[in-house]
């Protein structure tokens, strides 16, 4: 009797599955190309959603997780690829949020996120270790590759995901006093929300629409902003869109629903 009940169980699980997966909107094709790093290996994940029926649709913006330590986010957006269309890439090492290889004896650390200007990449490497200009040409062919990889995708713009830990980094930050204060050109804080759940922003426009709606939300100062390396800084000085969503670690429904905001106010101000 226990048995046969337990298979039932089981069956109707299988089921529930069945009828969850095919609910969904979209499938989710997944790729990757590895880099090679020295004698490290970085893998790019690339994952498409595709709808199950009628004709392929795309998004004009790409979505690009750079730490890998910080998988709230992925795990967001993957659950957004099932309902919409867009195209997401991560990262993939030794599960870190800093990247290392050696190379004539010297170990080199980096933060992938500091690496699209040749001055961030100078800073990330002194930071967390060894600085040289074999290292840091290194270093810049990897900035290079991703750029290369994801602009493709990214007609419109970037939409990078980041996770936090609480009472660290977040919307105050950038407040009067904080330590970005000189990143931020204007600020949209609402005292109902996480501090640690906001958007930042290259874009004026972007920052106007999500501050109506009452989001946080940080407006880049593109031309004074401190060079970090990140690629706000590069998308910011190109003029290319970016915006950033950010959440605390385990907060997945808050960034998934920051995604879905977002991405039902991007297409519509472009027009
Ligand atoms: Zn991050």
């Amino acid at each position: 009797m226990y048995k046969t009940c337990n298979y039932r169980r089981y069956l109707c699980f299988v089921c529930l599955s069945m009828i969850a997966m095919s609910c969904s909107s979209y499938r989710l094709s997944k790729q990757k190309v590895s880099y090679p790093l020295m004698e490290n290996t970085i893998t790019i994940h690339k994952v498409t959603s595709k709808p199950r029926k009628g004709k392929e649709e795309t998004a004009s913006y790409v979505f690009f997780n750079m730490h890998e330590n910080e998988n709230t986010s992925v795990r967001a957006v993957k659950k957004f690829l099932k309902e919409n269309p867009g195209v997401l890439f991560y990262l993939e090492h030794d599960g870190n949020r800093i990247i290392s290889f050696r190379m004539d004896g010297e170990i080199y650390r980096f933060d992938p996120n500091r690496i699209f200007t040749d001055e961030g990449i100078r800073k990330t490497l002194l930071r967390h270790g060894h600085f040289s200009k074999e290292g840091h040409d290194v270093v810049q062919g990897f900035g290079t590759f991703l750029i290369k990889t994801t602009a493709a995708y990214a007609q419109s713009g970037y939409v990078a995901l980041h996770n936090n830990g609480p009472n660290a980094y977040s919307i105050m930050s950038y407040q009067a006093g904080g330590q970005y204060e000189a990143d931020a050109q204007a600020i949209h804080q609402n005292e109902e929300m996480d501090i640690d759940d906001f958007y930042f922003t290259t874009d004026s426009l972007l920052f106007a629409e999500l501050s109506n709606k009452n989001w946080n939300v940080v407006l880049q100062n593109n031309e004074e902003g401190l060079d970090d390396g990140s690629l706000s800084i590069y998308t910011g000085r190109k003029g290319i869109r970016y915006v950033n969503i950010e959440a605390e670690h385990g907060h997945k429904k808050a960034q998934l629903k920051m995604i879905d905001v977002l991405s039902g106010i991007w297409e519509e101000s472009l027009k």
